[in-house]
Formats: structure tokens, sequence, C-alpha cells
């Protein structure tokens, strides 16, 4: 029911734009809802306020749109409709203290929920996600998350060969189940492209066997990012919880993983780039950014442009050039002579320029309020603000 109003209220913008050039905005539509349950009692059970969140979806999907940031919003058919969401504290109720318990929905009944919050608090919103054949309820609640710190700051820097390397010199290794989890998904769609996949033009059906193989290679595909997901919070959690200063540096994902147009090294490339989304380094920076703030610490990146941190020396300051395969740090100055490893290095020099910012602003502005950190209103946030290509 909710997709039929979802398709409908789509519909009505559209046909009012494209027959009478009327722009029909949110409040218009919301104003139809009266009507609308006149003719269709049966939307009356489902409460008014779900009701308007649905159009508030068909909303946000226009306002997405009209900022160039999505394409135009389509219909949906019900396998690619997502679910509902109950805005306020009407129509459903959540009798657990924010592990397990139960869920109950109006005119659904009591279901069954499993589950783990780490803080909880008074429930406000609830929404039901129908996704990868799972169904899904989330809740928003008010509280104030708290994290353990540690008195200490650390310098990080982010690579390849290792995933994250410490400016004590720790190295946090690249777990090895993202890379045998890759390699299962790799032969699971390889079998897959065996098998008869659909053609609409040819007028071919999908094959049992080639459905089966596509659900089989999207579990792989879900498995493999939960674990991605869990380890990067774990991760950064640790981190968080032995220090409360710490500092990175800015990365520009999106340039460092644009693919090679042409040349020998492009496959070369490619598998860089594989390696880099593998670990997930866009993220880290913003786990790190809210877990360090509901700490209390503070998360800094230096500016990669100006200060160089893979070229600049930690002890004395000079610049030394160095090539991708120059694996340690050897100084230019000849005064310092400073030889340490390339990684650990750089993680020092951001960490030095950190300590050096704090000191030169000690009541900077505090990080205020924090985002809940799941992993697609971080990404959702990110959208919303392209950022500048530079
Ligand atoms: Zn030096």
């Amino acid at each position: 029911m909710h997709k039929d109003l979802y398709n409908a209220a789509l519909y009505h913008r559209k046909t009012e734009y494209q027959k009478f050039g009327n722009k029909v905005d949110y409040f218009q539509q919301q104003n139809c809802l009266p009507e609308f349950k006149k003719c269709f009692p049966e939307y009356k059970e489902l409460g008014s306020h779900a009701l308007q969140a649905t159009l508030k979806r068909v909303d946000f999907a226009y306002q997405r749109f009209f900022k160039g940031l999505g394409k135009y919003p389509r219909l949906k058919s019900i396998r690619h409709y997502k679910g509902w969401t109950y805005p306020c504290g009407s129509g459903w109720q959540a009798e657990t203290n924010g592990k397990n318990g139960h869920l109950t929905l109006s005119n659904l009944g009591r279901i069954q929920m499993r589950g783990k919050a780490r803080t909880w608090g008074k429930p406000t919103t609830c929404t039901i996600v129908f996704r990868n054949g799972y169904w899904y309820a989330s809740i928003t609640v008010q509280c104030n998350p708290q994290r353990q710190t540690d008195n200490g700051s650390v310098g990080i820097d982010l690579g390849c060969k290792e995933a994250i390397t410490l400016s004590t010199g720790e190295k946090i290794s690249k777990p090895d189940f993202l890379k045998s989890g890759q390699q299962k998904v790799k032969m699971a769609s390889s079998s897959l492209r065996r098998k008869r996949s659909p053609n609409r033009n040819q007028r071919v059906k999908a094959s049992r066997r080639w459905k089966k193989g596509r659900a089989k290679v999207s579990k792989l595909q879900r498995q493999v990012t939960r674990q991605r997901e869990d380890w990067l919070h774990k991760t950064t959690s640790n981190l968080v919880s032995g220090h409360s200063l710490i500092a990175g540096e800015q990365l520009n994902v999106k340039g460092m993983t644009a693919s090679a147009k042409k040349g020998k090294r492009k496959k070369q490339k490619a598998g860089l780039n594989r390696s880099i989304l593998e670990v997930g380094f866009g993220i880290i920076g913003d786990l790190l950014t809210y877990k360090a703030a509901e700490a209390g610490g503070f998360y800094l990146e230096s500016p990669t442009r100006t200060l160089k941190p893979t070229q600049r020396c930690a002890k004395c300051w000079e610049l030394t050039p160095k090539t991708l395969k120059d694996r340690t740090h050897v100084c230019s100055n000849p005064e310092c002579g400073h030889v340490e490893d390339r990684d650990v290095n750089a993680a020092s020099v951001n960490v030095t320029w950190a300590r050096g910012l704090e000191q030169a602003s000690l009541d900077a502005e505090l990080p205020s309020s924090t985002k809940c950190g799941s992993m697609r209103q971080l990404g959702a946030l990110k959208r919303q603000k392209p950022r500048p290509c530079d």
C-alpha cells in the first residue's frame, strides 16, 4: 500500500507538470491525503504520519533530482520498494532495553526482534526496511553516546600494503578474510556468467540456475561488506579508546581511485584501486571523526597537498622526494640523517602537525553534535555535500 501511495504521488507530480505545467510540492500532496483516504478507506489504518512520511520520500527524491544529485524518480515495483517509516511514536512500540526484545506494529502484530544498541534511549522513529531479502527495523533513539578514551596522541597513515600504520610503529594489516571473501565472490560470479541470463530483446528468460547463482553472488557480497564494516568499526573504536588526539591526512579517494585511462599500467591501477576500496579508506576518516567526538577527543586531518607527510622528515621537517617504491624514509638533510619506515614516518609527521595545531589553538571549537555512525547515514551525508573536485 505504501508503494502504491508512493507511485500515485509520483504520478501526480509528473502529470500535473507535463499536462498543466503545475509544480506540485509536498504540502499540496499532504493536503490531498484526507480526500485520498475517503476514496481508499483501507489507508486509514496505516496512520496519517506514516503516510506523510511516504509522501516525504517522494519529495526527497525530487529534491535530489532538482539538485542534480539523482536521476528522475521512477515508479517502483514491489521488488524495488524499500519500506516505510513511522516518523513519531504512533503506530509502533518497541519493548526492549536495547538488546533484542519485541516490536509491535499496528496491524502487523508483535514481532520478535534481534539486535543490540550500544546506547539505548527514548525511541523516536522507526523505519521498516526490506533489504537483501531480509526485513529490518531501524529505530532511532534519543541518547547521549559516550565513549571511553585515553590520554595521548597518535598519527595514522593509510596505505595499501599495511592498511593502517600508527606513529608508534604498530601496523594494522588488511584482514585476510577480505581477500578470501573477494575470491569467493569472483568464483561465484564467474560461474554465474556461464548460466543463461535474461535478455529482454531476444525474449530469453533467466534460467533457474542463473537465478540461484545470482542469489549466491549477492549473498557473498553482502557477507564481505558486513565483514569489512565490522572490521572498520572495531579498528577505529580501538584507536579512539586508546588515544584522544588522532591525526590522519586528507585523502582524495575519488581522485586516488580514478581508473587509468590508457597505457600498460591500466590493470595495475585497477588492482591498486581495488585494494584502496577494499580497505574502505574513505570511511575511516568519517568513523574516526564521530567516534572521537563521542569520546570528547579529536580527529584531525592534515592538508596532504601542503604538508606532504610522505616526503617530509618527522625529525627535521625537511622534504625528501620519494616514489611509491621507496619503502624507507632516509632524510636528505645531512645533519639529520633520520632513517625510518616510510609509513611510520608519515604517521609521525601527521601527529606532529596535529600537536602543533592543538598548541596553537587550545580553545578550538569542540565538534558538538555527533551523527549516528551507520554506514548508510555517513554515505548519505557525503552524497549531500559533493566536494569540489580538485
Ligand atoms: Zn630529517
